[in-house]
């Protein structure tokens, strides 16, 4: 049986809602742009390499040069000459490129091909970071999420020392960074958002790529300094810095776009329906957690249900611009409810709990679908 999505999760004490968070933020470009010290590098100065190196030749003029600078390892060429071993992808049943952990008493493979494209130089690049990242960390095991950022920051390293050391590369290594996010920040990005949305979707490897990318670029903007060394070599704390929580607060940052909701009337409580149901149908087009896909029947039916049973409440801020929504369900025994449903595009779920625990008063027993937030403010959810 293949591992389940929410078991990738727990493995990484990862909250579904903040990797949502992660998403909204980056949809609405506030976070994961071209880091600031490749901005410079516009995409008419894309020249191709002048002179193509061998495998080794880039391996020790610029992939292993930028590593014992930004991670000051000054004998990182004889510990990747003696604790690493490299091999060609065969064929087609060796797959992509790909480092391996043999343990401590065999060297690293790197396993790739060798043309001297510039692909191929960013390809280096990822491979030996993450041999790096298996060296340093003492062959404990770095869950595969922080392992891809420490292989993403390897690859925006020697992009950036390319800019003095290999000038003339430089500006086709940034075309290539940028084109790859079109996977990782791409078609990755669909199917990690569809993995969140299905509480029984499988785990594939590709769903590290968004988030890792992400974070890749948050860590870069920081600068070198000691904490890169200890995060590569962090093996199972490998979590602990990457900055989960800072990328999805951005989502907070995003601006709230809606209209204001007019004051409800008393003597039309259908309009004020279906003003609810818009607004809640626009929050979901935001917030991207499965249900802008569901059949806009379904849909509909759900909430008109929640509506009925008034078990369904739209948020508004001090502008009466909706801010989020929440749906829950009554126990059949006793008073108690379960939250079934809460959405806030705009960063703004701590205030859509305060609103919702006013709406529903001293309402006892309350427990909460997403109880595991790392949030602080969402415990008591
Ligand atoms: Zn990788």
């Amino acid at each position: 049986m293949r591992d389940l999505f929410s078991g990738y999760l727990n493995l990484h004490n990862l909250d579904r809602t903040l990797v949502l968070d992660i998403l909204a933020a980056w949809r609405a470009g506030s976070v994961g742009g071209i880091p600031e010290r490749m901005i410079a590098c516009a995409p008419d100065q894309v020249r191709i390499s002048p002179d193509i190196w061998t495998q080794n030749e880039c391996l020790t003029n610029l992939v292993l040069p930028a590593f014992e600078a930004a991670i000051k390892l000054p004998d990182l060429w004889n510990t990747i000459g003696t604790e690493t071993e490299f091999s060609t992808l065969a064929t087609e049943c060796d797959g992509l490129p790909h480092t391996v952990d043999r343990g401590p008493d065999q060297p690293v493979l790197i396993a790739l091909n060798w043309e001297g494209s510039p692909d191929d130089v960013i390809c280096l690049a990822h491979e030996v970071a993450h041999a790096v990242q298996i060296i340093l960390s003492d062959h404990k095991q770095m869950p595969p999420l922080a392992r891809e950022v420490c292989a993403f920051l390897g690859e925006l390293l020697v992009i950036a020392h390319a800019r003095t050391a290999a000038p003339d590369l430089y500006p086709t290594l940034c075309d290539v960074w940028r084109r790859e996010n079109d996977d990782y920040l791409g078609s990755d990005i669909d199917l990690l958002a569809v993995a969140l949305a299905d509480p029984q979707a499988q785990y594939h490897y590709r769903q590290n790529y968004p988030v890792a990318r992400l974070a890749a670029i948050e860590l870069f903007n920081r600068g070198s300094g000691e904490w890169l060394r200890q995060f590569f070599a962090s093996g199972r704390d490998g979590m602990r810095h990457i900055p989960i929580e800072k990328l999805a607060n951005r989502a907070g940052d995003i601006a709230n776009y809606l209209p204001a909701m007019p004051r409800s009337e008393p003597e039309t409580p259908a309009i004020d329906a279906y003003r609810s149901l818009g607004a809640m149908a626009l929050i979901d087009i935001d917030y991207w957690e499965g249900q802008s896909e569901t059949r806009i029947e379904d849909y509909y039916a759900d909430l008109l249900r929640h509506l009925q049973d008034q078990t369904a409440f739209v948020a508004l801020n001090e502008q009466r611009k909706p801010i989020g929504y929440a749906t829950w369900s009554k126990s059949a025994l006793g008073g108690g409810c379960t939250l079934t449903r809460q959405a806030a595009p705009f960063g703004d779920h701590l205030a859509l709990q305060r609103a919702l625990e006013r709406h529903l008063g001293d309402m006892a027993g309350m427990t909460a679908r997403h109880n595991r937030s790392a949030r602080q403010e969402q415990v008591a959810w």
